[in-house]
């Protein structure tokens, strides 16, 4: 079903009215975590004023350490949700367990991470949802795996999926991964639907988030997400990618005029 041959015309996926694919670039920003409704709300205006189409922000948090930061859960949620309220963008936030799907009622886009796109059964409760799914690249996964996880899911009658490149592991380790750029056209040339780049889960260091978003846009991607912190020093997760809102603000005005180049 995501197969390009099959259906030729690129699917735009519709996100109460904020358009993706098929020519509709969106940039969705945001928060790794929700901390607290101060830090929510705060990032979220500043990255509508600059301009974001969609918000993010993780409450369930797939950390590599147990003894990491692991999210607020439902109370993040709900200050999420009130984020949403307070801007009228809509939030873009990943799911961990179909255990939590009864939470997810006004989220607007549900993530799928790096770590779990080969969960096949949270891909086909998810199939069975009334949601765009944005699907991440496993990190050690081929493109075909990719496309088959979007399967598992368009499978199930949810045909709303959105792909992300967010880098991949290679020998190089000065950066936390490696961006795929190629994946980009690869991907556009055997699906429809749209493909966003991650360049700061990418990058893992700030200073990369905008060379790699120009990457992104030049080789064709459909959006891009990125990490903003209204103080990346004293984030619980991810300061060292994340931008702060001015850079973001910077980034943004660079973004729409490379965007209206191509
Ligand atoms: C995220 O976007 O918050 C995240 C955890 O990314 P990834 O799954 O790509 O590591
Ligand atoms: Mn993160």
């Amino acid at each position: 079903k995501a197969n390009k041959d099959m259906h030729p015309k690129d699917t735009v996926v519709d996100i109460a009215g904020r358009k993706i694919g098929g020519g509709f670039f969106q940039v969705i920003a945001g928060p790794c975590s929700v901390e607290t409704r101060e830090q929510m709300t705060e990032v979220a205006l500043d990255v509508k004023k600059a301009g974001a189409g969609l918000l993010r922000g993780g409450a369930f948090k797939p950390r590599t350490s147990p003894y990491s930061f692991q999210g607020l859960g439902d109370e993040g949620l709900k200050m999420l949700l009130e984020a949403k309220k307070a801007t009228g963008l809509p939030i873009v936030t990943e799911i961990m367990s179909t255990d939590h799907l009864p939470l997810f009622d006004e989220v607007d886009v549900i993530q799928v991470g790096t770590r779990n796109m080969q969960n096949f059964q949270l891909l086909k409760e998810l199939g069975k949802v009334d949601k765009p799914i944005l699907l991440k690249r496993g990190m050690a996964n081929t493109l075909e795996e990719l496309l088959m996880s979007a399967e598992y899911i368009m499978a199930g009658g949810n045909e709303k999926v959105i792909l992300c490149e967010r880098g991949i592991r290679t020998f190089e380790t000065s950066m936390r991964n490696t961006l795929d750029v190629s994946a980009i056209p690869m991907l556009k040339s055997k699906t429809h639907l749209p493909v966003i780049v991650d360049p700061s889960h990418a990058a893992g260091l700030r200073f990369m988030v905008e060379p790699l978003t120009m990457a992104a846009i030049a080789a064709g991607a459909d959006g891009v997400m990125i990490e903003v912190h209204n103080n990346p020093e004293k984030a619980l997760c991810d300061g060292k990618q994340s931008l702060t809102p001015q850079a973001f603000s910077d980034l943004m005005s660079k973004v729409s005029r490379t965007a209206a180049f191509f």
